[in-house]
């Protein structure tokens, strides 16, 4: 079990039906999708909130594919090892939660009870994720401003998501694990030689994290194969590029309807000492 704390006066929140509440009586009702904004905006320098719905439902709809089902399955028999029964773990930037959500019912099937909870900034994503009935509990929130206690978390899961190494200090427990997911330097080469005259390597963060010991990395490349239009649009509006490309460029993928491109990523693990 997993408690949300009041983003006013610290306090624990307890989850009642429609709401939460903290024992100095700070309500936040939940959405009808089930998620609670805990972001108080008034702390928030961040004036876009997180992925927009475009971006949230290209990536809902690729996923929902299993193009990288391969990338789900991987994270699943990496961070079994580090999982025990009965683990709390944060998704700490979930989007539409595809990997918690796939991560969870694999450590059922295991026999393994873990508690997940996931924030995002982004309403959009936390919508969709709480669509999938997976049965854990989402905020909207910071990940600069984490709404849990000190050390509630024997996890954090950093999948593609900002690196807000000092608030995941905070909430892991001491021995807790941070389990970072990365792309590699030709991630989606093709992708972006598709549409770039000058198609550039992606930058691979080094290895080190202060204040945590790295354990572990370990790569899995693959070659996915899209076999519509739509696959190949939906995996370039998920990416960051698809923003920082003109509309010409943009188009030159429209007539794509059978495509392959490189998919490479990092698993990496740090521990909490
Ligand atoms: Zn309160």
């Amino acid at each position: 079990m997993i408690n949300f704390i009041c983003p006013v006066c610290g306090e624990e929140l307890a989850e009642q039906e429609r709401l939460y509440k903290c024992e100095k009586g700070h309500c936040y009702d939940k959405s009808k999708f089930g998620y609670v904004n805990l972001l108080q905006s008034q702390k928030s320098s961040a004036k876009r909130h997180g992925d927009d719905r475009v971006m949230v439902r290209a990536r809902r709809d690729f996923l929902s594919g299993g193009y990288y089902g391969f990338l789900l399955d991987f994270l699943c028999e990496i961070t079994d090892k580090y999982l025990q029964n009965g683990a709390a773990v944060l998704d700490a930037g979930c989007g539409e939660c595809y990997y918690s959500a796939g991560l969870k019912s694999f450590l059922a099937e295991n026999g393994k009870n873990a508690f997940f909870a996931g924030v995002d900034i982004s309403k959009d994503a936390l919508e969709f994720a709480s669509k999938r009935k997976c049965n854990i509990p989402f905020a909207v929130a910071s990940l600069f401003d984490l709404p849990f206690a000190d050390e509630s978390f024997d996890a954090v899961l950093n999948i593609f998501s900002p690196e807000a190494y000092d608030e995941f200090h905070r909430v892991l427990k001491k021995g807790g694990f941070l389990i970072r997911v990365i792309p590699l330097e030709k991630h989606l080469f093709d992708l972006k030689a598709a549409i770039y005259d000058k198609p550039y390597l992606n930058e691979v963060p080094s290895a080190e994290i202060a204040d945590f010991k790295f354990v572990k990395s370990s790569q899995i490349k693959a070659q996915i194969r899209l076999d519509s239009n739509e696959a190949v649009q939906n995996l370039f509006k998920m990416t960051p590029y698809y923003y920082k490309t003109g509309k010409d460029d943009q188009q030159k993928i429209n007539g794509l309807e059978q495509f392959s491109t490189q998919a490479e990523f990092e698993i990496r693990i740090y521990k909490k000492d």
